[in-house]
């Protein structure tokens, strides 16, 4: 067996797939990014949230991760007019903490847990240019060619193996780009190598149209994120409209000594779009995972966690039809597609929430009638943010209560004298959660 892509969804699937007994060979493109620094000296991290931390407790490697996670308890918004940032905790329950984390520290954690079960063999610097199902062949940038009797594409949103899919078509695939883009910066520690800020939040600076995230790493310095309109990045050519635009909407990062104007111009802009794939695997021979089946804008902060995700959803197929790989993978897909649709339109809508909706009176009373309403009823409501964060019910489900929800928190808003515990008493209750659940909260959270 052979997977295409070694970041988490590849490194995490080479895992489940040696646990069922497979020998397995992962072809990276890039170097081995545990000897290689692959971010150009950067620290990019993500948030690590219950869909991602569940594989990690299932494959074992939750205690590596634990230590160099860093637990963040809500948002930390820095609103323009208001000097004092204000904390917007994420919930009430243990649990309810999502986790910073170096995106490729926890990328080695699990090539080392791969190369650990003895079954998996990962070549790095293996560009896949081509894959060909008429031989059942790769054929590499080298001019190298390898054979496979199953390919999964991990190899993430511009996947190769999707591309050869689609010649063959099995499977048909667009990007809905964003007209936003996005840039990332670095707010270094202070020279006692403290954080200069809470490193226990999720810093955003919601500016209505952009808006400015950061995140903290394990040596004290943040990872920020600065995301905004394709035609903002363009417009601040000059050094001295940098300036003034860092000036004028983040002037509480230039006290705390930032220089992220002068990095603006260093470090590069990524586009952001929405993959919508149909078709995500031919018979026994291909499927996609992560990425490269469902690549998302990261405003919920789920793609990476929805990949891994997606891959414990093809392996507990994998394992429940494995004489007939066909049969699984299309189970697989049949119950992960609509999930894949749905953390893809919760995601574009959190942008909007995130860069206005945290400053805006009208969302923080639903937000908070909402937490209200959860502590009566916590068997039959949760926010949305909290279902899709917290909890490993299908994105689909989620998405389809928080609607409900949504429209009987309107209706009391507009009619106080509604009698909204009724109606939220006769909500549907809550799935049960994952067992893995009550294993899940991370020790320094
Ligand atoms: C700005 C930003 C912030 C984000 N923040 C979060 C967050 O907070 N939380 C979260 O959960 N997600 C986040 N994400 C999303 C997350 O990064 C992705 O969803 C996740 O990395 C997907 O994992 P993957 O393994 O499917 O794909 P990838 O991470 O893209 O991995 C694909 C791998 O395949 C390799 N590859 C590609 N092409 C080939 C080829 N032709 N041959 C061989 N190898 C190949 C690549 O080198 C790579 O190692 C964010 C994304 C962005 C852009």
């Amino acid at each position: 067996m052979v997977i295409a892509g070694a970041g988490p969804a590849g490194a995490l699937l080479s895992i489940y797939l040696a646990r069922q007994g497979h020998d397995v060979t992962v072809y990276e493109s890039r170097q081995d990014l545990r000897r290689h620094d692959v971010d150009a000296g950067r620290s990019i991290n993500l948030a690590l949230a219950t869909r991602g931390i569940i594989p990690l407790i299932d494959v074992g490697v939750i205690d590596r991760v634990d230590a160099i996670t860093i637990p963040m308890r809500g948002r930390l918004v820095h609103a323009l007019d208001d000097p004092e940032p204000v904390l917007q905790p994420y919930g009430r329950q243990a649990h309810e903490v999502i986790h910073s984390v170096s995106r490729s520290d926890l990328n080695a954690i699990l090539l080392d847990a791969a190369v650990a079960t003895g079954r998996v063999t990962i070549e790095f610097s293996r560009e896949i240019e081509r894959v060909n199902f008429d031989d059942s062949t790769v054929r590499f940038a080298n001019g190298d060619a390898a054979s496979f009797s199953t390919i999964f594409g991990a190899d993430g949103a511009g996947s190769k193996v999707r591309e050869a899919m689609v010649a063959e078509g099995a499977c048909d695939a667009h990007t809905e780009w964003l007209d936003h883009s996005y840039k990332e910066l670095t707010l270094s520690a202070t020279e006692t190598g403290d954080h200069r800020l809470d490193p226990n939040a999720l810093h955003i600076w919601p500016r209505g149209e952009f808006m400015l995230i950061a995140l903290a790493n394990p040596e004290g310095d943040f990872t920020m994120t600065l995301f905004a309109p394709t035609t903002t990045f363009e417009s601040l050519s000059s050094e001295g409209d940098i300036d003034a635009f860092f000036e004028s909407e983040f002037a509480d990062l230039a006290k705390l000594g930032s220089d992220a104007a002068q990095q603006f111009s260093d470090n590069p802009t990524g586009r952001l779009g929405t993959l919508r794939a149909e078709g995500w695997h031919l018979d026994d021979r291909a499927v996609l995972v992560g990425d490269s089946a469902h690549a998302i804008v990261p405003f919920h902060g789920q793609g990476m966690n929805a990949a891994m995700e997606s891959v414990r959803c093809l392996d507990r197929h994998m394992t429940q039809t494995p004489s007939d790989l066909a049969e699984a993978f299309a189970n697989y897909a049949e119950e992960r597609k609509p999930d894949g649709d749905a953390i893809a339109d919760m995601a574009l809508d959190n942008y909007i929430e995130m860069r206005s909706g945290v400053v805006d009176p009208d969302y923080l009373a639903k937000r908070t009638l909402a937490l209200e309403l959860e502590a009566r009823h916590p068997a039959h409501i949760s926010p949305r943010y909290n279902m899709v964060m917290f909890s490993t019910m299908p994105y689909g489900e989620a998405q389809s209560r928080a609607s409900e929800q949504a429209e009987i928190i309107a209706r009391s808003i507009a009619d106080p004298a509604l009698d909204i515990d009724s109606l939220v008493a006769a909500l549907p209750p809550l799935p049960p959660v994952d067992p893995l659940t009550d294993r899940q909260a991370l020790s320094s959270s």
